[in-house]
């Protein structure tokens, strides 16, 4: 099924395999693969009554429910364009997605979670706004009318949004292919099987979600979603439906764990025998802690908004490697390092951006897509990650890792949650700079967190003298993305410089 050329055809393909094997589970509810073709043609057919073709760009900002999934099904049977928006966005970033995607219709949940999605949209002069829940129904209409599904999975089909770390979101283009052949190698990394039972803990608005769709597409199995993702609720789900793969990002392990420590020696989820995720920094000792704790396989992958899966950690591989390394590149990702940065090919690689100028800066003279990223490769193929380009400061003309005080200063026992930013100096070109979420309970015999304190604990960790930080902020709560709870270091950089 790998070899399907347009995510329809891989959807109808499956419902002929397996029509009554479940695919989505959420609350009560089950779909199966054959329903989830059939009730997807419907929405497609009411869709394309409103005036959605081939090629229309339709944004969407809807929470995490099986109707969702069959709303995106819909706009790809369609072969329309679509743009999937965070549902926590608000009118800033939800603005700059519709204004740059040029969006002829906005799909919203209504009011969600107490805001008026609705009113938004509409302050926002949103064209061709539905809603898609809440307010109204689904669009449904009779199959007949449908005009083939698309032949190719080579054109531009899916607009995603990047976390806006760094700079404002980019928006990325996708095709069918590129989606697929990401899933695929996803699926293949962790060894799964069609009596595996996943689960969908991040909004499906992210780029994971295709990615994760594919995954059960290709194998037959199920997948549990939570519109309102919380631990320890989501355990009684977890149990219920036997899940024996959960993904999720690095905050997830540590939710994961913390209910596990509430009740040591009996696993929190019997069945479960696999974490898996990626997409921010794992600290190894938060991998050894969830291993020996709660007895499960961890592994843990590189991936971006451009390129959803790069490399994963195999469930096989040895503890170091799962441990210290983002795994192995999969069959067709081609990696090369160059000068320290992390460079693709392969067919999951994006096609570029929506602006042009972006797109030509993003891929160098062999068609190799150039990430930002700093990192190695281990003698076996493992690739290493060392921290961002951007996240290099640069003090005195020497260069300076962020990551390798963050890790440092993780060790720390009154730590919680770190970030190290370089700040414009007018002496030294930039100076360093340590953001620091303490831990919420002060171990006893742990003095203050002061800038004398930090810099005597990182100089006998061995750091050397020229990359003590400066200058040290200590905060209640680092700002944080919605999706993956990563912080937003340019948020930090502007408030600080
Ligand atoms: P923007 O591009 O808008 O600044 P972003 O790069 O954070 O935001 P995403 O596409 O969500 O947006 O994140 C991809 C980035 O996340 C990667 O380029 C990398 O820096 C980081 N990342 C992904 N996986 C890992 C990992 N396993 N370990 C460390 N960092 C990771
Ligand atoms: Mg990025």
């Amino acid at each position: 099924l790998s070899s399907c050329r347009t995510l329809w055809e891989l959807v109808a393909r499956r419902a002929d395999l397996t029509p009554d094997r479940p695919v989505l589970l959420q609350d009560d509810r089950s779909l199966s693969f054959g329903e989830l073709r059939a009730r997807a043609e419907r929405v497609a057919a009411g869709l394309y009554d409103r005036g959605v073709r081939p090629g229309t760009v339709v944004a969407w900002q809807l929470p995490t429910r099986i109707e969702t999934v069959l709303l995106s099904l819909a706009l790809a049977r369609l072969g329309a364009v679509q743009s999937p928006v965070i549902p926590f966005y608000r009118d800033r970033e939800v603005g700059f997605a519709l204004r740059e995607s040029k969006a002829e219709f906005f799909a919203v949940p209504g009011e969600w979670r107490g805001f008026d999605h609705t009113a938004m949209a509409r302050r926002l002069e949103a064209s061709g706004i539905f809603e898609a829940y809440d307010g109204a129904e689904l669009p449904d209409g009779d199959p007949a009318v449908l005009p083939a599904p698309p032949a190719d999975g080579t054109s531009v089909r899916w607009i995603y949004w990047t976390s806006g770390t760094t700079s404002d979101p980019k928006g990325v283009l996708h095709t069918d292919r590129s989606l697929i052949a990401g899933g695929s190698c996803l699926a293949h990394a962790l060894r799964l099987t069609q009596d595996d039972v996943g689960s969908i803990a991040f909004p499906y608005a992210h780029i994971g979600g295709p990615d994760y769709l594919v995954m059960l597409l290709l194998y037959g199995f199920p997948a549990l979603m939570f519109e309102h993702f919380a631990l320890p609720a989501a355990l009684e789900g977890y149990r219920r439906h036997g899940v024996t793969v959960a993904g999720g990002s690095t905050a997830f392990y540590s939710m994961f764990l913390a209910e596990q420590r509430k009740q040591p020696g009996s696993p929190v989820v019997p069945t479960l025998r696999l974490l898996a995720g990626g997409g921010a920094p794992k600290p190894p000792e938060l991998y050894h802690s969830v291993v020996r704790e709660m007895g499960v396989r961890l592994t843990h992958g590189y991936g971006m908004t451009e390129v959803p899966m790069i490399t994963m950690g195999a469930p096989d591989d040895s503890a170091e490697n799962l441990a210290t390394t983002e795994g192995r590149p999969p069959e067709g990702m081609e990696i090369r390092i160059v000068d320290g940065e992390v460079r693709l090919k392969g067919e999951a690689v994006c096609q570029g951006y929506l602006d042009p100028a972006q797109s030509a800066a993003a891929f160098d003279a062999d068609g190799f897509f150039v990430t930002g990223d700093l990192g190695h490769l281990t003698e076996d193929g493992h690739l290493v990650l060392t921290g961002r380009l951007k996240d290099v400061i640069i003090r005195k003309g020497e260069n300076i890792s962020a990551k390798e005080i963050e890790d440092l200063l993780h060790r720390h026992p009154a730590v919680g949650d770190v970030a190290v930013i370089g700040l414009p100096d007018a002496v030294r070109g930039e100076r360093v700079c340590a953001v620091v979420e303490p831990v919420t309970e002060q171990p006893p015999g742990v003095g203050e967190l002061t800038l004398s304190a930090v810099t005597a604990y990182l100089r006998a960790e061995g750091l050397s003298v020229h990359k003590l930080p400066e200058q040290l902020e200590v905060v209640d709560a680092l700002p944080r993305n919605e999706t993956l709870r990563k912080v937003l270091k340019y948020k930090l950089r502007e408030r600080y410089s």
